[in-house]
């Protein structure tokens, strides 16, 4: 076993671990991080698959993001914009294909209404909502304790409206059905980009992207780190006194034993089970990461050797809450002569295409993109879908969220730290939670807590 002695040792070598590691660094602490993959980035990765690049997890910045824009500056790195040109397209539950321009989908006059309202509505309560403490609300108990689609129940009886409203926050965000989640929860996600108007404006979220890929912001912060970060390193168990924390923490590996004052653990919470602990983690600890879990999503990927769409006057931009892929865009990289397309299938229905041969999946997957697109789409040259539910580090896409009741009861515990154990993750993030800038920002926050508390 090889022994390392270090300040402070990292759990996890995602965005948030990196950024703790270099700020840590930068103060003049010595770091070492322990990672279980052969790559850095965990849940942003750029592949190369049959010669197309993508980006198989995270891709997008939005403007808001600004601790992500500034380690964007800070690693040199450039963006290029969304391709957004042309008609927008809706697909109703009869499926006609409605092409439109702007945010509100061209649904019925009433259904137009009913969504202009919960928007207000929803604009109006998270505007109470601090997205760092939401269990501060006053009525946190109350709005954890309905589910989102109860919610929205209570809102209208607009089935259009309802289905559109909810996909936002559960289809396209939490990814998680809309009976699984509160309604604190939704406005949790809501206030963590500012405002509900701003996610339901893909052109807002969904604005930029990095030339080469976001892996770039992984790849970047770990070459600042050289040898510190080393690489097929799971950490198996932490160990500590808690009679005597001058003796510090040690986290093993197979091969590793680091001996740090502290630890910081920057996986997703669901994966805090997979350590184990000497001694074992307190009571509250072991009871809120269970009411903790993933959200599932497919990421599709089909690369075509045109961007057809765009000569059909196309931006790409596609949504329906009655198709497979629920949202769509124009993915095309930068200075690619080629044309990408990404879609997504989320929770129950790619539970259900999970369920289907490959072949069967990809055939309803590609049918679903052809309603927007046309029967083009039917048959692209690269064809890709990220599965990150198979992905023994990460379990489940995009992030963590609470089940119903367990924001308000366990939130405001998730980021305290057990002795020298320290936590950092994008799902514990409140701006923006369960999004790159959330992991930068959680990664900023523990470093400095550790560099505050020198009590060790
Ligand atoms: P992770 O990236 O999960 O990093 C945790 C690291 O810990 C991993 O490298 C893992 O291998 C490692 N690890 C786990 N257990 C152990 C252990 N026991 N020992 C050692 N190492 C361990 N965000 C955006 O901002 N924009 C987007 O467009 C976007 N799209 C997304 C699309 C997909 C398909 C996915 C999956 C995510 C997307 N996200 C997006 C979310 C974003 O990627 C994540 O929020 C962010 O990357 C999480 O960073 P993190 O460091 O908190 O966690």
């Amino acid at each position: 076993m090889e022994r390392i002695e270090t300040d402070v040792v990292i759990v996890g070598a995602g965005a948030a671990g990196l950024t703790a590691a270099n700020k840590l660094k930068d103060a003049g602490e010595s770091v070492v991080v322990l990672e279980a993959r052969d790559r850095v980035g965990g849940r942003l990765w750029t592949g190369d698959v049959d010669g197309a690049m993508l980006e198989i997890g995270g891709q997008w910045v939005s403007p808001d993001q600004d601790a992500l824009i500034e380690t964007l500056a800070e690693l040199g790195l450039e963006t290029y914009t969304r391709y957004r040109e042309g008609k927008n397209v809706y697909i109703a539950e009869d499926g006609e294909r409605r092409l439109f321009e702007g945010e509100i989908f061209p649904v019925p006059a009433k259904t137009e209404g009913e969504i202009v309202g919960l928007i207000e509505k929803l604009d109006a309560l998270v505007a109470e909502i601090d997205p760092d403490a939401p269990w501060e609300h006053p009525r946190a108990k109350e709005l954890d304790e309905i589910s989102f689609a109860e919610w929205l129940g209570t809102q209208t009886d607009d089935e259009e409206a309802k289905l559109n409203i909810g996909m936002f926050i559960a289809g396209a965000m939490l990814t998680k059905p809309t009976h699984a989640f509160s309604a604190l929860q939704a406005l949790l996600m809501a206030a963590s980009a500012g405002s509900f108007s701003n996610l339901v404006d893909a052109d807002f979220i969904l604005d930029a992207r990095v030339v080469g890929g976001l892996q770039q912001v992984p790849l970047g912060l770990a070459a600042k780190l050289g040898d510190a970060v080393r690489l097929n390193q799971p950490v198996r168990k932490i160990r500590w006194n808690p009679d005597d924390l001058a003796e510090g923490v040690v986290a093993v590996t197979d091969s590793i034993e680091v001996h740090a004052k502290r630890v910081i653990l920057a996986v997703p919470p669901i994966l805090y089970s997979r350590i184990s602990y000497e001694p074992p983690l307190p009571r509250r600890q072991h009871q809120l990461h269970q009411h903790l879990s993933m959200g599932f999503v497919i990421k599709v990927h089909a690369v075509y050797e045109t961007p057809f769409w765009r000569e059909q006057g196309l931006s790409g931009t596609a949504f329906s809450p009655y198709e497979l892929s629920h949202e769509a865009y124009d993915n095309t990289n930068h200075g690619d002569t080629r044309g990408t397309l990404v879609g997504f299938v989320s929770d129950e229905e790619a539970d259900g295409v999970f369920a289907l041969s490959a072949e069967e999946r990809k055939a309803k997957i590609l049918e679903s993109l052809s309603h927007y697109y046309g029967p083009e789409a039917l048959d692209p040259v690269v064809y890709y879908e990220s599965d990150w539910g198979s992905e023994e580090w990460t379990r489940g896409a995009y992030a963590a969220s609470f089940d119903m009741g367990g924001l308000a009861r366990y939130g405001a515990d998730l980021r305290k730290n057990v002795g020298p154990i320290h936590f950092a993750c994008s799902d514990m993030a409140g701006k923006g939670y369960q999004h790159v800038d959330g992991a930068i920002r959680m990664g900023r926050l523990v470093a400095e807590q550790i560099l505050n508390e020198q009590s060790l």
